[in-house]
């Protein structure tokens, strides 16, 4: 959910698909279970719909009862802890147990024929289908578990048991023994597994399974002293050592491929290509684009931004340079009013505060212009981001609960900007200047992500809930900010509308360069100028997007692919309704089928 750099943004969606492949060792699927449901579609025809549904949802939740065992890793991030001990050990016999998971899913899922059911089950019987369709091209087709070695790391769910309180400490140290006990069997899966990986996928491994070593000692340091009656502290210690073995020496391994592949060559390239991208796109974005639509349509929105953007810049011109000619280039014009205009902003000590002071009044907003539903009863609270959190390099991100737990508070994490040293604090000061942090609080909290999964959480779809489309959710949080500034947020003010260009421009390049790079061979150089020039970033900003297309694929373009398709809706219904449509009633009923891919969604709302 996090909107501003790299990791935190796009590591859970890499987490998510490297949690479709493993399972664990050990766990096998409840198939007595299994088996019932799976008989009973296939036995008697639904005799009618109402039938149908109830028998489709009962398969629905099986599949993901048996996803859940299959891939604890999945389960813990969902908030299911049951077999939070066991960890999966990612190897050969784990991927076939994967694959006969998914062929007998969607065989049984094929029994039913999804234009009898009606259409809130129709919609998740498509979202399963896409999902098994899914597992099996990236373990197929894609094999990123061949080429990309940092999708092995034991750390990110030792952090999640060691720093989530939903169970005593005591009891969440156990489950973390438990777990410890197969790290060097998964470091040796993960040795047998790699082929050929790029040099980009080797260095970032290399990167975090440092991190992963700061974890270990993270436990080692809740561990001191402790003398426990639940578990033997010594076996502990030596299972946290192997473990530090096990990480180390895959580190060693690692930097000894790297230099092998820097000298000898051979690497894989970063670049993906037209047609693995195209199915990948198909897969994760689930939009009515096709990738090479949705780059000539970014392609487009550029052109109209930037006419918007140099009228406004033409009329700010003179309040802000009275005393100079306006350059004749629109870029530049652009370029130096938003230069200028950056050094508007909170000061270092005051950023945390400002944000939570704004909070209140974007909620007050929301109400009175009566734009959707909010729940009192769950308030979001804003804090400093837990050191935990923070090696990720966020700035702000949203913790919010997931279905299994909506009780939970949600968070809005900020991160001090002093804890990222002056220099990169004061740039990012300029960055989250005065304008373009009420956009971010808007993305980020109200009514962008936080509001979201807040209707998300009641959709009674855990299908929805659970596979939840991420173009969906940043397009929602894009088309969030434009929204409220359509509305009048901030008052029409010029300024404001400037930033929030340069603002969307960002989600826009974002889109026009992964496919640029990833499918047209676009460099580096070029890359960069072409953000430095046409989308007025930063130059640490631009260079650090580069790092982020060679190490991402399509997972970029869902911001501007979400944010497209629900404008897009939004005006067909507009035109369709004409007097009869009505904004409040559009939003709400559009979060109310959870984080479902918005072409699914525009389906069921269009429905007679
Ligand atoms: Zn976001």
């Amino acid at each position: 959910m996090t909107i501003r750099v790299p990791f935190a943004l796009w590591a859970p969606f890499v987490l998510a698909l490297a949690a479709c492949q493993p399972a664990s060792e050990g766990e096998v699927p409840d198939a007595d279970r299994a088996e019932v449901v799976a008989e009973e579609p296939g036995e008697a025809a639904p005799t009618n719909e109402t039938t149908a549904a109830a028998e489709f949802d009962a398969l629905a939740e099986a599949l993901i009862e048996e996803m859940l065992a299959l891939n604890p890793e999945w389960a813990i991030r969902q908030g299911r802890y049951e077999n939070a001990g066991v960890m999966t050990v990612p190897d050969a016999a784990y991927r076939q147990r994967m694959l006969e998971f998914i062929d007998s899913a969607l065989a049984r899922l094929e029994r039913f024929d999804p234009e009898s059911l009606p259409s809130a089950q129709r919609t998740d019987h498509a979202l399963l289908h896409n999902r098994l369709e899914s597992m099996r091209w990236y373990q197929e087709a894609f094999r990123n578990w061949q080429w990309m070695p940092s999708t092995y790391n034991v750390a990110g769910i030792l952090s999640v048991l060691l720093n989530t309180e939903f169970a005593p400490l005591e009891e969440r140290l156990q489950l973390i023994l438990s777990r410890l006990e197969h790290v060097p069997a998964y470091y040796e899966a993960a040795r047998a597994n790699i082929e050929s990986p790029t040099l980009e996928h080797t260095e970032l491994a290399i990167d975090q399974n440092r991190g992963a070593l700061g974890v270990l000692d993270d436990i080692a340091d809740e561990l001191a002293g402790k003398d426990s009656a639940a578990f033997d502290p010594e076996v502990f210690e030596d299972r946290l050592e192997a473990a530090r073995d096990a990480v180390s020496e895959w580190i060693g391994w690692l930097e000894d491929l790297q230099e092998e592949l820097a000298t000898d060559g051979g690497a894989r390239p970063f670049r993906i290509g037209g047609e693995l991208y195209e199915r990948k796109f198909e897969l994760d974005i689930q939009s009515d684009f096709s990738a090479d639509e949705l780059y000539r349509r970014a392609l487009a929105e550029k052109e109209r931004l930037h006419t918007e953007m140099d009228e406004m810049a033409a009329e700010l011109w003179p309040d802000y340079f009275p005393d100079e000619p306006m350059p004749e280039d629109g870029l530049e014009r652009i370029a130096r009013l938003i230069d200028h205009l950056s050094d508007r902003h909170v000061a270092l000590d005051d950023f945390v505060d400002e944000i939570r002071r704004q909070i209140p009044e974007l909620e007050a907003f929301v109400r009175e212009h009566d734009l959707l539903d909010q729940d009192p009863d769950k308030p979001l609270v804003v804090r400093e981001t837990p050191e935990y959190m923070r090696g990720t390099g966020a700035i702000a991100s949203v913790s919010a609960p997931g279905p299994f737990n909506p009780g939970a508070e949600t968070f809005y994490n900020v991160t001090p900007l002093d804890y990222f040293g002056p220099e990169l604090a004061a740039s990012y000061l300029r960055e989250y200047n005065h304008w373009i942090l009420q956009i971010l609080n808007i993305h980020e909290a109200i009514p962008g992500h936080y509001t979201q999964l807040l209707h998300a959480n009641r959709s009674p779809s855990l299908v929805k809930s659970l596979f939840g489309n991420g173009a969906m959710i940043e397009g929602w949080a894009v088309y969030a900010e434009r929204m409220m500034l359509e509305e009048g947020w901030g008052d029409f003010e010029r300024e404001l509308w400037l930033m929030h260009g340069k603002w969307l421009l960002r989600v826009v390049f974002n889109t026009i360069l992964d496919y640029a790079v990833h499918v047209k061979g676009m460099e580096r150089e070029e890359a960069i100028g072409l953000m430095r020039e046409e989308a007025f970033q930063e130059e640490s900003e631009a260079t650090q997007k580069w790092r982020r297309i060679t190490l991402s694929q399509v997972q970029l373009t869902s911001y501007f692919a979400g944010y497209a398709e629900i404008y897009d809706l939004r005006e067909r219904l507009k035109r369709e309704q004409g007097d009869d449509f009505d904004l409040k009633t559009f939003h709400n009923e559009f979060l109310s089928y959870g984080s479902a891919p918005v072409r699914v969604i525009a389906e069921l709302m269009t429905e007679e």
